[in-house]
């Protein structure tokens, strides 16, 4: 068996699909994750069929399949919320091209902040979130929308898997709909990642394990319930290596992809600016079963020597 691993990878303008896959094979991994555009805009270029084909062949003669594959939605698209109609549709409309977009990339998983109430509270939360996806869902598409589970920061909603499960319950077409667990939010949330089992029973009892389709591999910054969602490298944090290695290695979920979106590493101790991507290392450890104490500076040497 294979493992299925990858990470966060860039969609440039110029690159588009073929940039993705160039930077998932120089971090050794056989799937990848990415944005459009940028994670913080819906500011979208259009899809170029010919580098869409080349990094479609690329994937092929490297055995990276497209069922891997995720894209993730920006995260400002907010479906919690619909005091704003004009914001709320906006968000309904931007899925919809979303959908149409993973469609011409030949990519079947679409990764999506469920949303954050604002003040509206979270049962009418989950309700918008509800007729939000109804709405988008309402035609056929190879394309699933995979709810993530959120950290529960701010007004988050989705930080249970209960309101992942009640999400679910109100969509009409099931088949379009999927999971997407991270395990930063997992942990910040309140969720006891070194007992990763039972984290599965739970998930398998309220919502069913058939509709998990991705893990997001993050160690986490704070404590276990701290809600602040903010990502560390891989065994560096609190959820730490031996549970992380746990979680990538059960047999109950090898067929799932996992991403890592773990932060990017700066020049040096004293600049704040984050250049280096910290994949190609944790991948390293991750195949290896083995922890790199030296992880930092060995990401920092090689790109530097390497540029
Ligand atoms: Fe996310
Ligand atoms: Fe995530
Ligand atoms: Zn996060």
């Amino acid at each position: 068996m294979d493992l299925i691993i990858g990470s966060h990878v860039s969609f440039t303008k110029d690159k588009q699909l073929l940039g993705c896959v160039e930077e998932t094979l120089s971090y050794g991994a056989n799937t990848f994750m990415f944005y459009t555009g940028a994670p913080q805009n819906t500011n979208r270029a259009s899809i170029d069929v010919n580098k869409t084909i080349l990094g479609m062949n690329l994937m092929k003669e490297n055995n990276i399949d497209y069922n891997n594959v995720v894209v993730h939605a920006p995260y400002i698209i907010n479906l919690a919320n619909a005091n704003d109609d004009e914001k709320y549709n906006f968000a309904i409309n931007f899925l919809k091209q979303e959908i149409e977009r993973c469609e011409t990339l030949g990519i079947n998983k679409l990764i999506l902040h469920p949303g954050s109430h604002v003040g509206c509270g979270i049962d009418m939360g989950i309700e918008n979130i509800i007729n939000g996806l109804n709405i988008v869902l309402n035609k056929p598409s190879i394309v699933k929308i995979c709810l993530e589970t959120m950290s529960g920061k701010g007004t988050e909603c989705a930080y249970t898997l209960e309101q992942i499960a009640e999400i679910i319950d109100g969509v009409n077409n099931k088949n379009r709909i999927g999971v997407c667990m991270d395990t930063c939010h997992l942990h910040d949330s309140g969720y006891d990642m070194s007992n990763f089992d039972k984290v599965l029973d739970k998930f398998d009892e309220l919502i069913g394990l058939k509709y998990l389709e991705c893990i997001h591999i993050n160690d986490s910054k704070n404590n276990i319930g701290a809600k602040k969602d903010r990502h560390e490298n891989f065994g560096y944090g609190y959820i730490g290596f031996e549970n992380l290695i746990n979680i990538i290695y059960n047999e109950r979920i090898k067929n799932i992809p996992k991403i890592l979106e773990t932060p990017y590493v700066s020049l040096d101790d004293n600049s704040k600016e984050r250049i280096y991507p910290p994949y190609k290392f944790e991948i390293d450890m991750i195949k290896n079963k083995e922890f790199n104490n030296n992880l930092i500076n060995d990401i920092r040497e090689y790109y530097k020597t390497s540029k």
